[in-house]
């Protein structure tokens, strides 16, 4: 079995939208009371509260609060995302990190509600709508069927525009293909190369979508703070970055979709995203998205029946696949090895070099 997210469009009317910004509204409030409750216990009485503390008290807190999210379970998601937050902050905390202490969110930045299982609180209808409990039933636009079974529902809030994401699982189809590898490198001037000397570039609309951002940020940087005229700013921005994710996530599927189609075996490096980021690689990295795109692939990847293997790429842009060293600085883009005569582009001779790793882990 595997687990996908399928997210579609929603529609909800003004009186829908209303109800929607209500029901996350209070999800919110109760994520802050929790949160508070939590802070309280800890700071008065030295007590580490946990989940099944809380949810154990749910009906009493909500009745306290007046709260008015109307689906149980859904609030019992809220309860699970703050204490999803303590984990992560006493996992940096036992880390030896300094994490900044658990947050209140805002109204605004509250953004979604999830129903933890198909059914109760939210659920399709039989006339293609979803039915959202304290909402009503949305129109939704299924693009694509949901051939699977359905597990949790989350309704999101993205720049003013809805989506319902449902979590599936489904089962991966069998292999027919003939076994073929391919090692793909990172590009750094390309989106990335693959093992077999293809270029795969990235898309032409990146530096424009890039200028349509600065223009953005600008425009909400001249505005004066808690205006109206800011708030519309911001609205843009966001719906300027979430064009840039759109545009961005559907080139990574389109790779993806092509690779998994031929190939059998894939393998790629195992980066350090983070890491890298940081450093002078960031704009390039965090432009090309590798990470996300690495997801995008395994999933892909799984439905397909072909397999992703990460391999350490540690010297592989240093060595050549004879096994000779051959130092290069970043600038560098030329591979030519006095050893064996190989003369290629780098990051040819990385992809060669992360098959060759794969291969020998996969053997
Ligand atoms: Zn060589």
């Amino acid at each position: 079995m595997q687990k996908k997210t399928l997210r579609y469009r929603l529609y909800p009317t003004g009186n829908q939208t209303q109800a929607l910004d209500h029901q996350l509204g209070e999800a919110c409030r109760l994520y802050n009371a929790a949160l508070q409750e939590r802070r309280d216990a800890y700071q008065y009485a030295g007590i580490s509260l946990s989940y099944y503390d809380q949810a154990n008290q749910l009906k009493e807190i909500r009745a306290l609060n007046g709260c008015d999210l109307a689906n149980f379970s859904c609030s019992q998601d809220v309860l699970r995302r703050v204490d999803k937050t303590f984990k992560a902050f006493f996992a940096r905390v036992q880390r030896g990190e300094t994490p900044g202490y658990p947050r209140f969110k805002s109204r605004f930045r509250y953004d979604s509600i999830t129903f933890p299982s198909y059914g109760d609180g939210a659920r399709l209808r039989p006339n293609g709508k979803l039915y959202i409990q304290g909402v009503g039933e949305i129109k939704v636009k299924l693009h694509r069927p949901i051939a699977c079974r359905i597990k949790t529902v989350t309704v999101k809030r993205e720049a003013g525009r809805w989506s319902a994401c449902f979590s599936v699982e489904t089962a991966g189809a069998p292999d027919t293909r003939m076994y073929e590898d391919i090692g793909i490198d990172m590009g750094l001037e390309s989106f990335a190369v693959l093992s077999d000397g293809t270029v795969i570039d990235n898309p032409r609309w990146y530096r424009q979508a890039h200028a349509k951002l600065r223009v953005a940020q600008r425009r909400v940087a001249r505005r004066k703070r808690g205006s109206k005229g800011r708030r519309k700013a911001v609205e843009l921005l966001q719906r300027a970055h979430e064009q840039v994710r759109n545009t961005r996530r559907d080139f990574h599927h389109k790779v993806a979709r092509e690779l998994v189609e031929r190939y059998s075996v894939i393998f790629v490096e195992n980066l350090n995203i983070k890491g890298l980021a940081r450093g002078r690689l960031a704009k390039s990295v965090t432009d090309a998205g590798w990470g996300g795109f690495l997801q995008i692939l395994r999933d892909k990847a799984a439905e397909a029946g072909c397999v992703v293997w990460s391999v350490n790429p540690c010297g592989t842009s240093q060595t050549c696949t004879c096994g000779a060293p051959v130092p290069k600085t970043l600038s560098q883009r030329w591979h030519k090895c006095l050893a064996c005569g190989l003369s290629l582009a780098r990051d040819h001779v990385s992809a060669l070099l992360i098959q060759g790793l794969g291969r020998s882990l996969v053997s």
